[in-house]
């Protein structure tokens, strides 16, 4: 099997820890499983005040900083790399718009959140932040690379 380039695209995605509590995490994980990007990584963490300092770091100046990383810190968080050609723009639009009052129908922001302080999933930006964010919340033997084999398991 030939890699192309397209197929090793990777994004960050966190349920954060609204989302975890809302008994939301299938509901998230099969929204990316079912269009056809592919999980490497996964795992579940109460991230250290400091931490979610660092992984919102390019928000420092904002108001809202500070209960944001209190926030993200306030229970476990599902963290996670998804792969896929154009993951990082299309797992954007599964997610939807910041604001879940902006954010369309159908999206997972849109169907299940109402607030921005309580928008329940993170995704990466751009392919620096990407890069970036998945350095910070895993390390490269926490990836997991594997074909899809379909075919194997349709009898
Ligand atoms: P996104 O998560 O869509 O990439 P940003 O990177 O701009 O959005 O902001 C990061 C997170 O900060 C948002 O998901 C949201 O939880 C929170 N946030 C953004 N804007 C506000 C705001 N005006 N008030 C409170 N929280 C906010
Ligand atoms: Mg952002």
């Amino acid at each position: 099997h030939q890699l192309h380039a397209a197929e090793l695209e990777r994004t960050f995605i966190a349920i954060k820890p609204d989302g975890v509590q809302r008994g939301l995490i299938a509901e998230i994980i099969s929204r990316f499983e079912r269009k056809g990007f592919k999980l490497v990584a996964i795992k579940i963490v109460v991230p250290s005040k400091e931490f979610a300092e660092k992984h919102y770091h390019d928000l420092k100046e904002r108001p809202f900083f500070n209960g944001l990383c209190d926030f993200l810190s306030s229970g476990p968080v599902i963290a996670m790399v998804w792969e896929g050609e154009g993951v990082i723009k299309y797992g954007r639009k599964l997610i939807g718009a910041t604001d879940p009052q902006k954010s369309e129908p159908g999206t997972i922001r849109g169907d299940l959140a109402v607030v921005v302080g309580r928008n329940i999933i993170h995704g990466s930006d751009g392919s620096e932040t990407a890069k970036d964010e998945i350095a910070l919340w895993f390390t490269s033997s926490e990836l997991v690379s594997y074909a899809s084999n379909a075919e194997k398991w349709i009898y």
